[in-house]
């Protein structure tokens, strides 16, 4: 049974997790509830990509327990889109034909289905007009535009996104936004790591990550209102909540 249950589609429990002598995460714990945008927000090697990779069954934890919509994350692939940070897209094929493969690859075999959906997600990421073009003659942002294309095709109940928005105008970052928000009002769950402010506020929860461990977590407005600094901007609560997460350890 993949139903998400008491609410929560994501439970990640004291997970710990090292490459070799580095700790990545340092028992971590987080719970994602259905149907909200939740942002993991932290420095470079904060540890976002790592929980990531969890949450999308890539790699196991060594400590703790991780559970997506109430499974072990490599019982529900198919009910998950991920989009990493390093473009996993076939080169010599076209934005269309890479779009398609990751359809059939999640199980969309019907086709008037499948194309419906393939040009819903090409024409979201704004390469309607380029979708016989290979990859290969593709800018880098538009490249991520196609591997989030990909990672959403398949209309999945979670997605997971490595810094979507990277690379990203901020006309496209807009018009990603607002359809994230109608995907969550829809009850899709959407977990977006990011390393600047601009994707936090849209979030409707972040964590702030650092060092493989939680420092905040909160609505954007409660983390700025809890720092009791008057005036504050979410940067400014991002930056307090990580000099004093540095005090503790
Ligand atoms: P973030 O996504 O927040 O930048 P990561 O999860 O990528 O953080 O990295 C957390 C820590 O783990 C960093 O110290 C990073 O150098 C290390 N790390 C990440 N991936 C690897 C890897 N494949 N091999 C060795 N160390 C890694």
């Amino acid at each position: 049974m993949t139903g998400g249950v008491g609410g929560s589609v994501i439970e990640v429990e004291g997970v710990s997790f090292s490459y070799g002598s580095t700790l990545a995460l340092d028992g971590l714990s987080i719970e994602v509830p259905r149907g909200i945008s939740f942002g993991l927000v932290g420095p470079n090697g904060a540890g976002k990509s790592t929980l990531i990779r969890l949450m999308v069954g890539l790699i196991g934890p060594q400590r703790g327990r991780v559970r997506v919509l109430g499974e072990p994350p490599r019982k529900v692939t198919g009910l998950v889109g991920y989009m990493p940070q390093l473009s996993a897209l076939y080169n010599e094929l076209s934005v269309w034909e890479n779009v398609d493969f990751f359809a059939r690859i999640y199980g969309l075999s019907q086709r008037g289905k499948r194309m419906e959906c393939v040009e819903e997600c090409v024409r979201l990421v704004g390469l309607w007009e380029r979708r016989r073009d290979q990859i290969l003659k593709l800018s880098g942002g538009m490249r991520q535009r196609v591997s989030l294309a990909c990672g959403m095709v398949h209309r999945p109940r979670l997605l997971v996104l490595d810094e979507p928005t990277v690379g990203l105008d901020p006309e496209l970052r807009v018009a990603f936004w607002e359809h994230f928000r109608k995907l969550t009002s829809e009850g899709v769950t959407l977990v977006v790591s990011s390393h600047t402010m601009d994707d936090a506020a849209h979030c409707d929860r972040l964590a702030f990550l650092r060092a493989g461990r939680v420092v905040a977590e909160g609505a954007p407005n409660e983390l700025v209102a809890s720092t009791g600094l008057a005036g504050a901007t979410l940067e400014e609560a991002f930056l307090y909540f990580l000099r004093r997460g540095g005090a503790g350890g």
